[in-house]
Order: structure tokens, then sequence, then C-alpha cells
């Protein structure tokens, strides 16, 4: 694995950046946005939907280019994945090594030393000085599942508590415990048993940490039996939700009330962590230490892992062979995955991030004073995980949707992708690489604010 000799700034990162691809790579190819578009639409199901109608040729560090040949500013960092930015030298470099050796052999088969190595990396990570332990897994809905399972076989309990505008995952148990029904869990019913739903405070519904510690504790007089609860699980910021932080002082009294009742915390790390918040993870800011964390996205810098670190009693709960999974840990992601943590390391990028969203916060202050006055509602989040969100207007604050969708195809058509977010489709959230230099920061932000005045000017002229 390719080794930094000495401590870099993410300035110096920035400039060292992997040497370009030929020139040829750049041209535009013989493929079309809209022929691929055409035979997506013939044979993907449709259910699987694309935020950007346009096809990667070539992406590096905070920039990617379409088969036409042209070229994005990238704020969606592939859904929070790409902290390090595309193709950081030091995960292609690492992730290549490993290619050499070997690709997949199963760790349940013939173990190896990278997943060994990871391992012990996340459990010197992850917050709280007990013993832990870590199982590696491939997607973040595959940690979610894991935790559940192993916070059951510790406890011997079967409820899981999960909260409004949560997301969890695709899969069916995960979605049971995801807090949104359109589009994720629309259709697709029934859910399994034994998930319960907590409310999450909520400025927009005037639901405070005090209303809501008073739902949970309504549910455990209602319908979950406190004893019969194995978990609770939240994201310490909501990532699909609206990037909306957890207050400190509510998962403080979830660790509380966890203690009383004998319940495990699972923090829920996938869009949250390895940096996106300026700490290792989220749940730090509060001081909270939890039971079990899940992880995924940009611990490996692009590849495909994900994983569960916990207290190693509970880690042990399930008997060999209750875990795993044909791919689970694969050598070359989990090559990537240290790679990407030195960087983060290295490059110090959590720095970085505290500063890159005071940065986004300022900036989106004054752009929507100046091109969106009073529609630009809530500007929030932590660290560099920062979502601004639209209304029709302050006073009644209904949600726009169609603004900020709106907003994204106007940014698209003049380089930049975004992403939305939010339980009503009306914020936009940055997950931009903490690589991205500031001039490319902030060249994504005038184009920002034209589209945002093009979004509003057309909506008034409608
Ligand atoms: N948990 C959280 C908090 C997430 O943001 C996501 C993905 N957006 C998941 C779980 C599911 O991860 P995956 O898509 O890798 O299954």
């Amino acid at each position: 694995m390719a080794r930094a000799a000495k401590k870099q700034t993410a300035k110096s990162a920035v400039k060292n950046k992997p040497k370009i691809v030929a020139v040829s790579d750049l041209t535009p190819s013989a493929q079309t946005n809209a022929s691929l578009v055409a035979r997506r639409d013939a044979a993907v199901p449709r259910g699987v939907a694309s935020a950007a109608p346009i096809y990667a040729k070539y992406a590096e560090n905070a920039e990617l280019w379409d088969v036409e040949g042209n070229r994005y500013i990238d704020f969606a960092g592939g859904i929070g994945v790409l902290n390090t930015g595309h193709r950081h030298p030091n995960v292609v470099a690492a992730a290549k090594a490993q290619e050499d050796h070997y690709t997949h052999t199963s760790f349940q088969v013939v173990p190896y030393e990278p997943y060994v190595a990871l391992a012990e990396k996340l459990n010197e990570l992850a917050p709280g000085s007990h013993p832990k332990k870590t199982l590696l897994v491939t997607t973040g809905a595959e940690a979610v599942e894991n935790a559940v399972k192993i916070a059951r076989a510790a406890t011997g309990r079967p409820g899981i508590i999960a909260f409004t505008g949560s997301y969890h995952g695709r899969t069916l148990l995960t979605l049971g415990m995801t807090g949104k029904v359109s589009p994720y869990k629309k259709d697709v019913g029934p859910f399994p048993a034994d998930v319960f739903r907590a409310p999450f405070p909520s400025v927009r519904d005037g639901i405070t940490v005090e209303d809501a510690l008073i739902g949970l504790k309504n549910l455990f007089l209602t319908d979950a039996q406190p004893s019969r609860v194995a978990a609770i699980i939240l994201e310490p910021v909501l990532g699909e939700g609206g990037y909306i932080p957890v207050p400190f002082e509510m998962m403080q009294a979830l660790r509380e009330i966890c203690d009383e009742h004998g319940i495990l915390l699972i923090a829920d790390e996938v869009q949250a962590g390895f940096g996106r918040t300026g700490t290792w993870f989220a749940i730090e800011h509060s001081g909270v230490v939890p039971d079990l964390i899940t992880v995924a996205k940009s611990m490996a810098g692009g590849y495909p892992l994900a994983g569960v670190i916990g207290r190693a009693d509970i880690m042990d709960a399930l008997e060999p062979g209750g875990l795993g999974g044909t791919y689970g840990g694969n050598p070359v992601a989990c090559a990537a995955a240290m790679a990407a943590i030195q960087a983060i390391d290295e490059e110090g990028l959590l720095e970085r991030s505290t500063k890159m969203g005071e940065h986004f916060r300022a900036r989106f202050a004054e752009i929507g004073a100046r091109s969106a006055p009073h529609r630009m509602w809530d500007i929030r989040g932590l660290g560099a995980m920062i979502a601004v969100e639209f209304v029709t207007d302050f006073e009644s604050a209904k949600p726009d949707a169609a603004l900020a969708k709106s907003i994204c195809a106007h940014a698209l058509k003049r380089g930049l992708i975004l992403l939305g977010c939010g339980m009503h489709g009306n914020a936009l959230r940055i997950m931009v690489p903490l690589t991205a230099s500031e001039e490319l920061i902030e060249e994504g932000l005038v184009i920002f604010e034209d589209a945002l005045s093009a979004a509003v000017a057309e909506q008034m002229a409608a």
C-alpha cells in the first residue's frame, strides 16, 4: 500500500493530484447521454432511479466528465461515499496492489490480513475505551441487518426502535426500520414485526427533544415492552431524512434510557461517518458512546464495503457461522479502506470538514438572502454534512420540493451535480469530497447561486 512519508495538509494533497488521464480519454465517445438513457430505459427497471441523466466517463477528486465530454463539479460524491474524492491516488494504488495478490478467497474459507488489519483500525478509531470487535460486510443495509442480528442474539430480545425520517436501507428488515414511505416502502410491505417507531425531534413539526422523549416513553407503555427491546437505532445526523443532527441532549437521554432498560444503542454512521461531520464518527460530537456502530460509504473511498463495530462481548454473541456472507470484507475493498482512512488522517480532512462546513453555511446564508429571499428556510448540519431547505415562503414554511428539484436540474445544465434529501424532498445536501479545492467549491457555489436564481425566476414566471 502506498504510504505518504509525511503529514500533508488538505491543500498540498489537492495539489498532489494524480496524473490526469490521456486527453483522448476525455474526448467524447460515440455514445451520447441520450442514447444511453434510451438503452437504460429498455434494460434496467425504472425503480432504480438516477438523479442525473448523464453517463460517467471519467472522474477525479471532485470533478466528473460524462460520455459527451461535459465536465461537472460533483457535490453529491456518489451519495456520501467520496469524502476522499474520486479515485484518490493512494486508494487506487492500494486496491491495485491488492489485486496483484488475490481479489477473493472468502474470509470464511481462507482468511486474509487486510480484513484483520481494517478491523483493528476500526476498533481503534471507534469511540469508547472498551474492547471492540468488527464484522465486515458489503453494503450499509447489510451492516444494519447484522447489527440487529447481533443485538438480538446478545440481549435475547426481539424489539427494535427506530425513528421518524430515518433511513437504514432497502432490504426488507431495514425498510421496516426506515421511517419514510415514498418512494422506499411504497407497495412492498408487509415489513418484519417487532420494529417500532419513535418520533424524531423536528423544528418544522414543533417536536422538541422533550416531546420526542415523551413519545418514546409512551411507546414503552403502548407497544414496545422495554424488557423485550434489543436496541434503539438512530443516525446521529439524519441522512436521507434531511441532514438533521440529533440534538446532543437527546442522544445523551437515549443513552440513559438504554442503560436503564438494558437496551443497546446503535449509531447508524453509514452516511455521517468517516469525517463528514468533522470527527471520525458523528456521535462523537455528543460525547455518547454507542454499543454498536454501522459503517459503510466513505470508509472505503468508492469500494463496496460496510461493517459493524461494537463492544467485543456483544459482537461475540453469535456462534461461529452465524455471521458472514460470501463477499463480506472483500480484500480489495479492505485495502482501499485502509488507504482512505489513512488519507483522512494524513490530509487533515477532519479539520477540513469543519472549516468547509462553516464556509458553506456562510455562503449559503449570503446566497439565500441575495438570490432567493424568504425561500431558503434552513441551513443546517454538522461539519461538512450540510443541507439547505426550501419553502414556498417563510410565513407558511410550506416545503417546496419542486423548487429543490428545479435547482438540481438547472445546476446540472450548468455543470454541478446536486442531490436532494429530506422527508418532504425539499432540501439539498452537500457531499462534495473533503479533498476538493477551495477554488472548485467556489466555482460550484457560483453555479449553485445561478441555478437557484434561474429556478426561482422560472417559478415566478409560471
Ligand atoms: N444507513 C444510512 C444512514 C444510509 O444513509 C444508507 C444509505 N443511504 C444506508 C444505511 C444503506 O446503505 P446501502 O445503500 O449501502 O445499503
